[in-house]
């Protein structure tokens, strides 16, 4: 099967046809035509249209609902063999990097759709991989995406942090496994010349939040002498972008005494003052700093995502409206507001109404400054919205 050229091929039918030329990347297995028992291992196959013309490749996930995911046009009318195509994409994206991933710092070097190989992702901590492999088709060829990695990077680990929910609908086990090279549990990366602690093994998502890099940028770039509000702050890293950037003090709150702990140590690592930490619900302290009349000239929101379905789109959006609300509220004259909403179901549209709803019937104007997302190495394919989940909108408070 796989890695034999001529291999299994797929076809699609007429009306899933027109959805891919329009740039469709997901097909279900009723898109297949008669079906998909050319495909019963995971793996790669060629996908064609009712009339024999060639859509590229696909993985394929035979149990899987989701069965089909394309990843890209690939010369001649066979199969590559997975350790041939994952070296070809892998070292496609991580060349696309090369201009801005700096050595001492984080960054993305697979996207899983945008860079042609769906379900993967591969960030970069320094010298350390941390890999998401949440697909079937992918979870086979794990030993020549080891292989292929060790050639490219030369990492001193490879860590699988495959504690995601997508992986069960696949059939596979969530479990964080070390896949080559030593365990490091904790690593500095630099951003804007500020160390950050990064701890693979069990730091949210892959070990930090690589996506909010451009936002971080503009709140430093716009917190000069300003008192600033990080609201599901983590390990702040808003907080001491803010600081670095001149403001004269941040209050982070989040839920975790452990993530505040660490802002605080990050902060006296890079020498900065004016940090403020806060443990607790950050909806009631929101409500409470607002009953003891405090102001702030520049507040981030950036909570977990409210809707990870379609089924609580409505709640999601009714969350992010409060939050909003309550944000916009706790603004000084003058005052910025940047909030973040990484919910793959909100679009940017949906994100901008509910803000629009939050600021509705407030006693003073409201200004959209600045619509932001993910960094280049999170790149949108612009035929495949759903690749952007990261919206991040700044407001302005009338002086
Ligand atoms: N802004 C951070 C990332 C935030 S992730 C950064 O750029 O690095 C979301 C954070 O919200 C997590 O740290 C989580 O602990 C926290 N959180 C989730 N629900 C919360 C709640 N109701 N109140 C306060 N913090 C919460």
């Amino acid at each position: 099967m796989n890695g034999l050229a001529g291999a299994t091929v797929i076809q699609l039918t007429a009306r899933a046809t027109t959805l891919a030329r329009k740039g469709q990347l997901w097909f279900y297995a009723d898109d297949a035509t008669p079906g998909l028992d050319a495909a019963r291992q995971p793996g790669l196959v060629r996908l064609r249209d009712p009339d024999g013309r060639d859509l590229g490749l696909a993985l394929c996930s035979p149990r899987s609902r989701l069965a089909l995911r394309r990843c890209g046009p690939w010369p001649g009318d066979g199969v590559p063999a997975p350790g041939e195509f994952l070296r070809a994409r892998l070292g496609a994206a991580i060349a696309s990097r090369a201009a801005f991933a700096a050595r001492d710092g984080g960054v993305r070097l697979i996207h899983g759709e945008a860079d042609e190989i769906p379900g993967l992702v591969v960030d970069r901590y320094v010298d350390c991989l941390v890999v998401q492999v949440g697909t079937a088709p992918l979870e086979a060829m794990r030993a020549e995406l080891v292989e292929a990695l060790e050639a490219l990077c030369s990492p001193r680990m490879i860590l699988a942090r495959n504690d995601i929910g997508v992986r069960k609908l696949e059939g596979l086990d969530a479990t964080v496994r070390l896949l080559s090279g030593h365990r490091v549990e904790e690593l500095t990366i630099v951003e804007d010349g500020l160390r950050h602690p990064v701890r693979p093994f069990d730091g949210h998502k892959t070990g930090f939040y690589l996506d909010q890099a451009p936002a971080r940028g503009y709140v430093r770039a716009h917190a000069r002498g300003r008192s600033m509000l990080d609201a599901f702050a983590y390990q702040g890293g808003f907080a001491l972008a803010a600081l670095a950037g001149g403001a004269r003090d941040a209050l982070a709150i989040d839920e975790s005494e452990p993530a505040l702990l660490r802002a605080r140590d990050t902060a006296t690592a890079n020498g900065l003052a004016g940090l403020e930490t806060l443990a607790g619900n950050a909806f009631q302290v929101l409500r409470d700093l607002r009953r003891a009349e405090r102001r702030f000239e520049l507040a981030v929101v950036d909570p977990p995502a409210f809707a990870k379905s379609r089924r609580e789109l409505e709640g999601g959006l009714r969350g992010y409206r409060d939050l909003d609300r309550l944000a916009l509220r706790l603004l000084a004259p003058g005052g910025l507001l940047v909030t973040c909403s990484c919910s793959h179901h909100v679009t940017l549209e949906k994100f901008e109404e509910v803000l629009r709803q939050a600021a509705a019937d407030l006693p003073f104007r409201i200004f959209l400054r600045a619509r932001l997302g993910a960094g280049p190495d999170h790149p949108v394919s612009l035929t495949a919205p759903e690749s952007e989940y990261l919206k991040v909108l700044v407001v302005e408070r009338a002086g």
